[in-house]
């Protein structure tokens, strides 16, 4: 089973369809059980959505340290 934790570290190669298909599953299942993962994925969506428009490299390292320490405040896994 994928922990929150995990969710966070293959989400950017999961949105870019990168992830292998046992595991895009497994991420998938980890979505539909948890609030605070969804809600993760909706915030990282549309902030890549938006941000690609001005730069297309720069956001996701910021932004996924921002995000984890949020989900490690939020979970105690
Ligand atoms: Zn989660």
């Amino acid at each position: 089973m994928l922990r929150c934790r995990d969710i966070v570290e293959l989400l950017g190669d999961y949105l870019d369809g990168d992830l292998d298909p046992a595991t895009a599953e497994a991420l998938k299942a980890h979505l539909a059980d948890c609030r605070e993962c969804t809600a993760f994925v909706n915030t990282y969506r549309g902030t890549v959505r938006v941000t690609r428009q001005l730069k297309e490299e720069d956001l996701p390292l910021p932004l996924r340290d921002r995000l984890l320490t949020f989900l490690r405040r939020h979970t105690q896994s």
